[in-house]
């Protein structure tokens, strides 16, 4: 009999689609006829190859990659990132602008300041707790790169569309939107995701850079932290996460094959989105707390008339099957993480729920 299943809107770690976790299972023991499992078997074996080849490949086709890109699978999730990408491109000479968009751009930003690299925060949204997206940016002739955060995992916005940042490179912390919408890659030097969010199990993190910011690689690093060792060795320099690495194949997978892509996936999102936040927009008793114009498609938060009825909300729905609604422990609140394994059920049954809680509550 197979376990009860419940709703997730987990921020991260978060779902999976089923038949992704059940394909798992079933070659768990015996992986391509290896007679070991996934977990058992070498990186440099034939049945590894093809599983990391395949990741790359899905992922250059999904996000339509042209030939200056590498796709590296890189240990140290995002939080890492935020040190290595300055560490790399940035020098004495070099300069890059951040935007402050929240949580993941205030470390991104500290990591580089730590580092003694110049950098300019040329836009944030801190006046008002990161609830929007800042516009009309002036960035800074000659940076070496604009680092971006695409999707604000806790405080629930999005750059609904990416800046004109001239002939600077974009950078962008994608960790939870990635794949969740088609977009033009050309305009990005570098793109990272931790895998938790959007494709896989903790444990990886997506980087896709360009050949123009490789070349910048600094060459006094750690073998490790230095990109150019991993694109040499197709991420196998050493041991990767290889369970990781494997179910985001498989995510990939799902995602080209039974969900039918970007387009298709992002239609998908936009329902699940707009199921939610047209029932904050007409209630008077749960309110959004991002702008409009700056919605997040993936975490939607938001707040209820007072922090007793929030706990309250969070323990019903617990009850009813529906984890995940806390908000980050920072800001508080309640939030629905409704990545692309959050399926369009998972959001109605939500929705039923929200509605129910407010007749009786409101
Ligand atoms: C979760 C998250 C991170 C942190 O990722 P780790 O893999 O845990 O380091 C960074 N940025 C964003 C946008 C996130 O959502």
């Amino acid at each position: 009999m197979s376990p009860k299943r419940i709703y997730n809107f987990n921020a991260g770690p978060a779902a999976l689609p089923q038949t992704v976790l059940e394909e798992i299972q079933k070659d768990f023991l015996n992986f391509k006829g290896s007679g070991m499992s996934i977990t058992e078997v070498s990186h440099r074996s034939k049945w590894f190859d093809e599983v990391i080849n395949d990741a790359v490949a899905r992922v250059k086709r999904i996000l339509k990659l042209d030939a200056r890109y590498q796709v590296l699978f890189l240990q140290g999730g995002a939080s890492m990132q935020f040190a290595q990408i300055p560490m790399n491109f940035l020098d004495d000479t070099r300069t890059a602008d951040y935007v402050n968009t929240g949580t993941w751009s205030t470390k991104a930003i500290k990591e580089a300041k730590l580092l003694g690299k110049k950098i300019q925060v040329v836009a944030s949204s801190e006046d008002r707790n990161f609830a929007y997206i800042p516009k009309n940016i002036k960035f800074t002739p000659g940076a070496t790169y604009v680092h971006i955060t695409s999707n604000n995992t806790i405080k629930g916005t999005q750059w609904a569309n990416y800046p004109d940042t001239g002939d600077a490179p974009l950078v962008a912390d994608m960790s939870s939107d990635i794949f969740s919408r088609p977009f033009d890659a050309s305009k990005f030097g570098l793109i990272y995701a931790g895998a938790q969010k959007n494709m896989g199990p903790a444990g990886v993190c997506l980087v896709v850079v360009r050949d123009d910011l490789l070349k910048l690689e600094a060459q006094n690093l750690p073998t490790m932290l230095k990109y150019s060792t991993h694109a040499k060795e197709n991420s196998m320099y050493n041991t990767p996460p290889c369970f990781s690495v494997y179910t985001v194949q498989l995510v990939l997978k799902w995602l080209e094959e039974t969900v039918g892509g970007l387009d298709k996936m992002a239609a998908i999102n936009q329902k699940k989105a707009d199921l939610i936040y047209n029932l904050l927009d007409t209630s008077g008793f749960y309110r959004g707390t991002a702008d409009k114009d700056s919605r997040s498609q993936m975490n939607v938060t938001f707040r209820l008339p007072t922090e007793d009825l929030e706990k309250k909300f969070i323990a019903e729905a617990t009850a009813s099957d529906m984890g995940g609604l806390k908000g980050h422990r920072s800001v508080g609140g309640c939030r629905a993480s409704i990545y692309n394994a959050t399926g369009v059920k998972a959001v109605e049954a939500l929705v039923d729920f929200m509605k129910s809680f407010e007749k009786k509550n409101g």
